[in-house]
């Protein structure tokens, strides 16, 4: 698909290889040809970024450049975004096989829409006066926490960028920052953008590479937090290795979360929430609502419309303007998400639809499956509980209220779930039962820079996104300052 690219790390304003001189390549997902090659970096290409970001926090960027001037960068960074958002949809397209309409629409404007938003609420980071009693000020000031790393996953590579370094640079930490290296090619190319909207050297970080760096990251003693987007079982591994030189630690995990649809909803609009909710990037999407409950007196009704729209849907190259669903991330993770298909007509779930690869021989050479759709799903298929990462969906029936609730928090994540009913007493009353970070009441997959973004249960803990993000990236100093002028006042002679 066109010439193999080359990314270097951003380390210190340079741009570096790795210091063993490695590199691995990154494959196209909807055609697996070589997209780009970039470093395979280790232990000490982190530690030289790690420095390099506590000296520019130390000397310039919590001290020196004042919250208008940070706010200034983030937003030319932001602009800048806008500015090239045709090359960077192409290329996040091919880089994670996603349609070009879903980067055009979602991705790169989402990236640059958050950095804006935090450019926004650099000026407006505040600590509060507590009035203690006395001839005292008692002052809770913000600050920032210092360096802090972040490991994202692959599936949305330039929103996790903002997602994380945003409210970081804006609060006055200074950032590592690791790509995963399935899709590692617009965060390298946002480098260069950092570099020349003119990031003070060592602020922003940017090192490529595999599970090593991830490791070293979590594991450093010298950073403050660790801000981490992946699965469960990363998570933990993340979250204990932090614990042995303790920092902060935001997990961004996983989900399974339900969609409930009530009788008494808006049909078309449910159905099409559906839609969204499960093959946006084809399921690849930690919030995807891969349980689907309908309630029974509308149950055939709606699987009827629901099924014959997902027939419709174009699975296309990830150029190909038409098609509404790419590429699966590489060979492997396809072969994983056709495992739970099979598995699941082996234990007797009715196939509704889907469940193969396309036939279309322009897509041969890419890791695409059909948009999937399963009913009638037995308690031992994994397909219904477990996180498939694939446009597999699972569809159960309810009857009212308590089941739906309970069937709704059945499950040890909590990421997000909808609920579809034009009763607004009923929608307030479920959204308050179901357990998990985010409720969509007639909506889903609704994501923005101004509302918080986080797990309940093994979802993860901390937030992303909105006001909220400043605090999980600064802590708190009291400054006490008696001024009473009477003597001061000890048990000791
Ligand atoms: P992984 O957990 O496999 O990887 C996530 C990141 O961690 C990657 O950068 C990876 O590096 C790195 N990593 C892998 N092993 C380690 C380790 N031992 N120590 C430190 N870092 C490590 O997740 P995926 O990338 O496969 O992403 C899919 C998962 O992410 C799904 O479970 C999904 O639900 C979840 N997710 C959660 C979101 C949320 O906001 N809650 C949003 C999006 C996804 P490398 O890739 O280079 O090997």
């Amino acid at each position: 698909m066109g010439d193999v690219r080359h990314y270097h790390n951003y380390i210190n304003g340079q741009f570096l290889p790795a210091q063993s001189g490695e590199t691995m390549v990154t494959r196209s997902p909807g055609d697996n040809s070589d997209l780009a090659v970039f470093p395979r970096s280790g232990q000490a290409d982190v530690d030289h970024a790690v420095q390099a970001a506590q000296a520019a926090f130390d000397t310039e960027w919590s001290k020196v450049h004042s919250a208008p001037d940070r706010s200034k960068l983030l937003r030319n960074l932001a602009q800048t975004l806008r500015d090239n958002i045709n090359d960077l949809a192409e290329l996040e397209s091919l880089d994670t096989g996603k349609t070009i309409t879903e980067t055009q629409l979602i991705d790169v404007l989402q990236a640059a829409d958050t950095f804006e938003f935090y450019a926004d609420l650099a000026g407006h980071i505040q600590g509060e006066v507590i009035p203690v009693p006395g001839d005292v000020v008692n002052l809770a000031l913000r600050e920032p926490l210092g360096v802090c790393g972040a490991i994202a996953a692959w599936n949305f590579p330039l929103m996790f960028l903002a997602w994380k370094t945003a409210p970081a640079l804006a609060t006055g930490n200074t950032v590592v920052y690791k790509p995963s290296e399935l899709a590692p090619s617009t965060t390298l190319e946002v480098a260069r953008y950092m570099h020349e909207v003119g990031f003070p050297k060592g602020t922003i970080n940017i090192v490529g590479g595999a599970l090593e760096v991830g490791q070293a990251l979590a594991e450093h003693p010298d950073l403050a937090k660790i801000s981490f987007t992946g699965s469960v079982e990363t998570g933990r591994k993340v979250a204990s290795a932090a614990g042995l030189t303790p920092k902060r630690v935001t997990l961004e995990l996983g989900g399974k979360s339900p969609n409930i649809v009530f009788a008494d909803c808006h049909l078309d609009n449910a159905v099409s929430g559906a839609l969204n909710a499960m093959f946006l990037n084809a399921g690849q999407v930690c919030l995807a609502g891969s349980r689907l409950y309908i309630e029974d007196s509308i149950y055939d009704e709606f699987l009827e419309r629901y099924i014959s729209r997902v027939a419709k849907i174009k699975v296309g190259l990830p150029l190909d303007w038409d098609a509404r669903m790419g590429a699966l991330i590489t060979p492997e993770h396809k072969r994983r998400v056709q495992g739970f298909v099979d598995r699941a007509v082996q234990a007797g779930a009715k196939l509704l639809v889907g469940g193969k690869t396309p036939d279309d021989p322009e897509l041969s050479r890419g890791n695409y499956l059909l948009p999937t759709v399963f009913a009638d799903v037995p308690p031992e298929a994994d397909v219904g509980c477990n996180e498939v990462f694939g446009p597999v969906l699972s569809v159960f029936r309810f009857s009212g209220e308590e089941e739906a609730i309970r069937l709704a928090n059945d499950t040890s994540y909590g990421l997000a779930s909808a609920i579809w009913t034009e009763n607004g007493s009923k929608a307030l009353r479920v959204a308050k039962a179901i357990q998990a970070g985010t409720v969509w009441i007639n909506t889903y997959l609704r994501v923005n820079p101004y509302s918080p973004h986080g797990g309940y249960k093994r979802s993860g803990f901390g937030r992303e996104l909105s006001h909220l993000a400043l605090e999980e990236f600064t802590q708190i100093k009291n400054v006490y300052i008696d001024h009473d002028p009477a003597e001061f006042l000890t048990i000791f002679e």
